[in-house]
């Protein structure tokens, strides 16, 4: 059997509750113990993808496991001010690592680079509770157990103003759709995370998993390598395997492809035939 691999996301701002639907923390804590009884194993996102894309046929099942749009939470524990103190994804792992010594854990966050983009989130969408910091990415990358990625320069956000979409249509991604805009939206969020995290990120994730064509089939085929970008992912169930389109790998996110332990669960059922 070729190798293949299944990439999760998660977001640490989905908690509107205290239950597994509804708080993203509760559902990677018991998914943690989903994946470790699978039979697949955890691995980082570089290793799942240089294995996955080979056609190496050594029957490996793989997952990574990774995280959308970059607020504090991936990294603080955050005290809510309606549900109560949240551990942060970093603990979440820390804690099941103390468990399983065995497993591999690691965690990519895939951020939103600009930091006037990430103030206007935080104050339009977030109550102004400063949950949007770049402070907490050089010290995750140096942990060892959590790398930054890329999720654009300003997610070409509706609460955004202006993003680098040149007439301002806004709320999807597939308006970036030139190499002007490819620029502004993956070049510079290239760049100032490079600076600021002290790592370049070697992966992007597609806002909302959407892209032009152009984006997808010109600008990152021909420019990743000016940039250290190797693969991009973007919000379609799948696995990744030597077929996949490197810059559109398949990537389940939960809540919307799973919603309960047990449909993960059934996740790995599936894939397994
Ligand atoms: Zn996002």
């Amino acid at each position: 059997m070729p190798n293949r691999g299944l990439v999760l996301a998660y977001h640490s701002a989905n908690v509107t509750g205290t239950d597994y639907a509804s708080n993203d923390h509760m559902a990677l804590t018991a998914d943690l113990r989903t994946i470790a009884a699978s039979g697949w194993r955890l691995c980082p996102l570089s290793e799942l993808v240089e294995h996955c894309l080979s056609v190496n046929a050594d029957n490996e099942r793989l997952v990574a496991i990774t995280c959308d749009d970059g607020i504090s939470l991936d990294y603080h524990d955050f005290d809510h001010p309606a549900h109560g103190m949240q551990p942060s994804f970093r603990r979440i792992l820390n804690e099941f690592a103390d468990e399983r010594p065995d497993l591999d854990l690691q965690l990519s966050c895939f951020v939103i680079a600009s930091p006037d983009a990430r103030e206007q989130l935080d104050r339009k969408d977030f109550l102004s509770l400063g949950l949007w910091p770049d402070q907490w990415w050089a010290s995750a990358n140096s942990i060892g157990m959590l790398q930054i990625e890329n999720h654009s320069w300003d997610h070409n956000h509706p609460s955004v103003d202006p993003t680098a979409q040149r007439h301002q249509r806004k709320g999807r991604f597939e308006p970036i759709d030139d190499f002007e805009q490819c620029e502004a939206e993956l070049a510079q969020a290239q760049d100032y995370i490079a600076a600021v995290s002290g790592r370049r990120p070697r992966y992007f994730a597609y806002p909302w998993g959407q892209s032009s064509e152009y984006l997808r089939t010109e600008y990152l085929p021909r420019e990743a390598s000016r940039l250290g970008l190797e693969a991009a992912f973007g919000c379609d169930l799948g696995l990744v395997t030597a077929d996949s389109d490197r810059w559109m790998l398949p990537r389940a996110v939960c809540g919307e492809h799973w919603r309960s332990a047990a449909q993960l669960q059934r996740m790995f059922e599936q894939m397994n035939r």
